[in-house]
């Protein structure tokens, strides 16, 4: 099939891939003059900046890590420097607890904490239906392992406030595991899945590769192995501005196609899709908040606390403006120059829209003054610089799955798939795997 993708994403170019692959002849309109969308690197005085993701956990089989393979883009694990991660609570830094033994000893929990959180193996498994992430925290760990530890946790992932974010969309796996009775039963009935399934299968320990990794030299390599692989297939400069029902397959500003991807922000798609009314109103049901990060650097004597562990995310209450904070050259060495080190400052998102409104001095202002308050730094940065987007990180909220249905189904009468972050997970990892759904959805209609 002849196959229009709108948007030249890691979500557009990852499917495009799997659609030749599939034995299709995709071709990419992105509306910009690069490929990559938010998914970007560039250097300045010597620092290599990420505009949005900069790591992928190696753990997927179909995720990032294995396209880089397939591509032949070397990647690097984290240091080993990056394992302890900290959260700002109650007006310090305290170290996020790594095993049991951590957890019996973190300050992040009173002892009443730490004993409701012992009663988890006791509660009843969920009833059905989504929640958020902080209610099911609340209701299987107590309140306050849901302030302390998990609503800090899903602000690194969503950048988000954890009330908003739904449990079955944005982690599937606790769903599950709360559904099979709470997460120490599920997890010891899962092992004993796994040991049995080693012992069937030979006794072979399977191959993992868990950790964090990118790719060498950031995620912009991995786009530009995309896009010299996709070649003449990929159109830049080329933005769409309709799409419309045609009796033998999908118009795309007046250009007949077999079969579309739709691969940009839903956001972006609802006017693209005007003359298919019932598809815009489903698509206007999903969100990117708007997400600025703000670069800072630092002589290493001026932050002398920014040199173990990966960074810190801040709880909700805290007097800060900025959501976390990693510490983006411990994690990947080489990323400052020499006897410097980098910070990558996340604000806004869905916990605080209203960052957008600030321009880039304002942000510094505040990176600088929440970093002095939490790692004490000093003096002036050698670097300062803000990266800002107004469709930033995917937001999914409570009820995301039934959402993401009927968009699909609505989609799918007109032969369009949904592709990108809004949907099916907001990872690079996600958008990697998501490929081959997009490719399944396509075989219906061959
Ligand atoms: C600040 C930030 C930090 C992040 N950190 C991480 C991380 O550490 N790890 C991780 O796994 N994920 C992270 N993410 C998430 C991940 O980077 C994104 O979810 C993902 O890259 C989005 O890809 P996409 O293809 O869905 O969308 P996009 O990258 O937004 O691509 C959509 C494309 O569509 C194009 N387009 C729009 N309208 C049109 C049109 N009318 N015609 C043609 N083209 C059009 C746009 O120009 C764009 O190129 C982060 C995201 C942000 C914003």
């Amino acid at each position: 099939m002849r196959i229009c993708i709108i948007g030249g994403g890691l979500g557009g170019l990852a499917a495009a891939r799997a659609l030749v692959a599939a034995g299709h002849d995709p071709h990419v309109l992105e509306a910009r003059s690069r490929p990559g969308g938010v998914l970007t690197t560039t250097t300045t005085d010597g620092y290599i900046r990420e505009h949005a993701a900069s790591s992928f956990l190696g753990s997927p089989t179909r995720g990032a890590r294995a396209l880089c393979e397939e591509l032949g883009v070397p990647v690097d694990a984290a240091s080993p420097r990056a394992k302890r991660r900290w959260v700002f609570l109650d007006g310090k830094l305290r170290a996020f607890p790594r095993n049991p033994v951590e957890m019996v000893r973190t300050d992040l929990l009173t002892w009443r904490g730490k004993l409701d959180l012992l009663r988890e193996p006791l509660r009843p498994a969920r009833p059905s239906g989504d929640e958020s992430v902080y209610a099911f925290a609340a209701r299987r760990f107590g309140a306050e392992a849901a302030r302390a530890i998990v609503a800090p946790f899903v602000t690194g992932i969503f950048a988000a406030d954890a009330h908003e974010v739904s449990l079955e969309a944005g982690f599937p796996k606790l769903a599950e595991l709360d559904a099979s009775g709470g997460m120490v039963r599920g997890l010891v009935s899962q092992g004993g899945k796994a040991l049995f399934r080693r012992f069937a299968g030979g006794g072979k320990k399977p191959k993992t590769k868990s950790g964090l990794f990118a790719p060498h030299g950031g995620l912009g390599s991995l786009v530009d192995a995309l896009a010299r692989e996709l070649g003449p297939r990929i159109r830049l400069d080329s933005p769409v501005t309709q799409i419309a029902a045609d009796p033998r397959g999908v118009l795309v500003d007046g250009e007949r196609w077999d079969a579309v991807v739709l691969a940009v922000p839903a956001e972006d798609a609802v006017p693209l899709v005007a003359p298919l009314p019932e598809l815009a109103s489903r698509l206007g049901a999903f969100h990117r908040a708007p997400t600025q990060i703000v670069y800072l650097g630092y002589p290493e004597a001026a932050v002398p606390a920014a040199v173990d562990g990966f960074g810190f995310l801040v709880a909700h209450g805290e007097d800060l403006r900025v959501l976390g904070v990693v510490f983006e050259s411990v994690v990947w060495p080489g990323r400052a120059p020499a006897g410097h080190v980098l910070l990558r400052c996340i604000f806004g998102g869905g916990r605080d829209p209203s960052t957008a409104a600030l321009d880039d001095a304002a942000l510094i202002e505040h990176a600088r003054r929440d970093l002095g308050v939490v790692l004490g730094a000093t003096g002036t940065p050698t670097h300062a610089s803000v990266v800002r987007w107004t469709r930033g990180v995917a937001q999914y909220q409570v009820g995301h799955r039934d959402l993401v249905r009927l968009a699909v189904s609505s989609a799918r009468t007109h032969r369009i798939a949904l592709a990108g972050a809004d949907y099916r997970g907001p990872g690079v990892n996600d958008l990697c795997a998501d490929a081959d759904v997009i490719v399944e959805e396509v075989k219906s209609w061959t």
